[in-house]
């Protein structure tokens, strides 16, 4: 009776045992799911789950510092879309973040999955593209340039409204001094395709710092 009282006692010290552990378990996937949930709010934009700035720029620094180590290509694209003020304007804000998701969209289906596409700001984008010069840069621009012109068949508000966008291609070179040097390149060759009509893609050259210069 005794050693039968004993059993007893153990299992039921075990049993108990492996209901703390399976709430152990229960808590820990539960932490585990909060931290990839905080990690999206602070990494991703929260309108197109895009890369948030901030992890462009930090995703940007570490890609630039690999191509520079390993002699390896390297490039990026700022995006921005033409006249979109006037889309906010005309059809209302509400349509403006649809047109937004869907730039988003085709960034998103004509990028690898090692390369970042990220929203910069506004309607503004930026791909950075490892392995990857000034020709195929310059064609992956073009391609998506096409298909925000033609629009989304599924969607028929894309066709109504006509988007266009306008992109600044860099590409790291032996004077790339940082990523963010990239970025200004990206910057200035951007504004020359607004300036030269916008709907089409422009590579940086060094006579657009001189442009600037002159300018100021
Ligand atoms: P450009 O061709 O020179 O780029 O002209 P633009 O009108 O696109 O440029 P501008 O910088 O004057 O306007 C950008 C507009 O984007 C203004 C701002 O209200 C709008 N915008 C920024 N963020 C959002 C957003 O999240 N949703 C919507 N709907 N609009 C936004
Ligand atoms: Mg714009
Ligand atoms: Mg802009």
């Amino acid at each position: 009776l005794v050693t039968l009282n004993d059993i007893t006692e153990i299992e039921k010290k075990s049993e108990e045992l492996r209901r703390t552990f399976s709430k152990l378990e229960k808590s820990q996937r539960e932490i585990t799911r909060q931290n990839r949930e905080l990690q999206i709010l602070a990494t991703r934009d929260p309108l197109t789950a895009l890369l948030n700035r901030r992890s462009l720029a930090v995703g940007f620094q570490t890609l630039f510092e690999e191509a520079r180590d390993e002699e390896e290509e390297l490039s990026c694209i700022m995006v921005d879309i033409d006249h979109f003020k006037s889309v906010n304007d005309r059809f209302g804000h509400s349509v403006g973040d649809v047109v937004i998701k869907l730039i988003a969209r085709i960034l998103t289906e004509h990028s690898r999955p090692n390369d970042l596409v990220g929203r910069y700001g506004g309607e503004e984008f930026l791909l950075v593209l490892p392995g990857v010069g000034s020709d195929i840069a310059f064609g992956i621009a073009e391609r998506i340039r096409l298909a925000v012109q033609e629009g989304d068949d599924e969607n028929p508000l894309s066709e109504a409204l006509e988007i266009t966008s306008s992109f600044g291609v860099a590409i790291l070179a032996e004077a790339s001094e940082s990523y963010s040097v990239m970025l200004e390149q990206a910057d200035k060759a951007l504004y020359s395709a607004k300036e030269r009509g916008r709907n089409q893609v422009v590579i940086w050259s060094s006579s657009m710092d001189e442009n600037t210069e002159n300018d100021t």
